[in-house]
């Protein structure tokens, strides 16, 4: 494959990109490239940018500097480029730490949503679809209920459903588990494990170690707004060649 080639089939490519809060220079010239099914997994100590940088991917935060494209759609410094970002915004399912769920709306409600307003289907074919994705990540019978009476476990897996109800091309997680009660973690995980295993394509930021070491193609260790290092998780966990990669596992592991 000629490397233009392999540039057109990645679903995201991140060039140069740079990224300032103000005076704060969060993210220096991050190059990124995901190809499909590939599952990224994004590890790093808390303010090193790790969430900044996957929100860029969906346009949640605007950049100054360099280049992204998601699934062949350009994103541009500075918020340009904003018709792309309604078309990529329907092509990547977002989980974050906290769920995010529509309060007043029932389970089976926050998950028919979108689709309904968006993807134009009708009430039938978003309550089938519904239906489906709960079952598969296990919570079919919690659907008539409204997310106060869920645990966070589950109310994570009703966030994880109502992603993948927009049918997405790509996941992106912040710390999906980081807000739960350890007993809870597992089935979140496993849910997530289900997910790459069938191949979507998944940027994942996580704490969870073992978990990454389990699922990721590649890890990438971001510090102070830099990818450090990059490589297979045997690598990255087993001989890491940065120093700084070396510190931090050290502290975590
Ligand atoms: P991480 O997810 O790795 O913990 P973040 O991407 O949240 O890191 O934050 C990176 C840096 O940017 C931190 O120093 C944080 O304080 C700063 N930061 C994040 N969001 C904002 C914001 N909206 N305004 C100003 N600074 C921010
Ligand atoms: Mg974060």
């Amino acid at each position: 494959m000629t490397e233009s080639q392999h540039e057109s089939q990645a679903i995201v490519r991140m060039r140069k990109l740079n990224k300032h809060f103000g005076s704060l220079h969060v993210l220096k010239n991050i190059d990124l490239e995901v190809m499909p099914g590939e599952v990224v997994v994004i590890i790093g100590a808390s303010g090193s940018g790790k969430s900044t940088l996957i929100r860029c991917i969906n346009g949640l935060e605007e950049f100054q500097d360099g280049h992204i494209m998601v699934d062949g759609k350009d994103l541009l410094p500075h918020g340009k480029g904003a018709k792309a970002l309604q078309r990529i915004r329907t092509e990547v399912g977002m989980v974050f730490q906290q769920f995010n769920l529509f309060p007043h709306l029932s389970v089976r409600d926050n998950v028919t949503l979108a689709p309904l307003k968006v993807r134009g289907v009708t009430a039938a074919q978003a309550g089938e679809s519904a239906e489906r994705l709960l079952d598969r990540v296990g919570i079919r019978d919690q659907a008539d209920k409204y997310p106060s009476q869920l645990s966070g476990g589950q109310q994570q897996r009703v966030a994880l459903a109502r992603a993948l109800a927009m049918e997405p091309r790509l996941m992106l997680f912040d710390e999906p588990t980081s807000a739960l009660d350890p007993e809870m973690i597992g089935e979140v995980l496993d849910a997530m494990r289900e997910l790459a295993r069938e191949g979507m394509t998944m940027i994942i930021v996580t704490h969870e170690m073992g978990f990454a070491r389990e699922v990721a193609d590649r890890v990438i260790y971001v510090h102070k707004g830099e990818i450090a290092e990059e490589a297979t998780p045997e690598r990255i966990f087993d001989s890491p060649q940065d120093e700084r990669t070396r510190g931090f596992l050290a502290r975590v592991l």
